[in-house]
């Protein structure tokens, strides 16, 4: 791995993951969903555009970087943004 790899490797280490879920957006034409995470920060939902389920699967999983939309001004998120992991209901009951 090259040193710029490696150095993108560590960076990434410290951005936290968060899961949420996925809602369908019927008003997006070209199929981009909306994700959804409860926040502990904020102590409310934060809502993102997400890309469609072929995009989604051929793209590195490191591609879906926000910046947080924290409202709350010591949420850590804020200074790193954060990276969406979708899981299904079940997904989220079990963890
Ligand atoms: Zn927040």
């Amino acid at each position: 791995m090259s040193t710029a790899k490696k150095k993108l490797a560590e960076q990434r280490k410290k951005i936290p993951i968060v899961k949420g879920y996925l809602i369908e957006n019927p008003s997006s034409e070209k199929g981009w969903r909306l994700f959804r995470f409860w926040c502990p920060h904020c102590r409310y939902y934060h809502q993102h555009g997400f890309p469609p389920a072929e995009e989604y699967n051929s793209r590195s999983k490191y591609e879906e970087h926000r910046a947080a939309h924290c409202t709350n001004m010591d949420s850590p998120f804020r200074d790193t943004g954060y990276f969406l992991r979708p899981f299904t209901a079940k997904e989220l009951q079990e963890t």
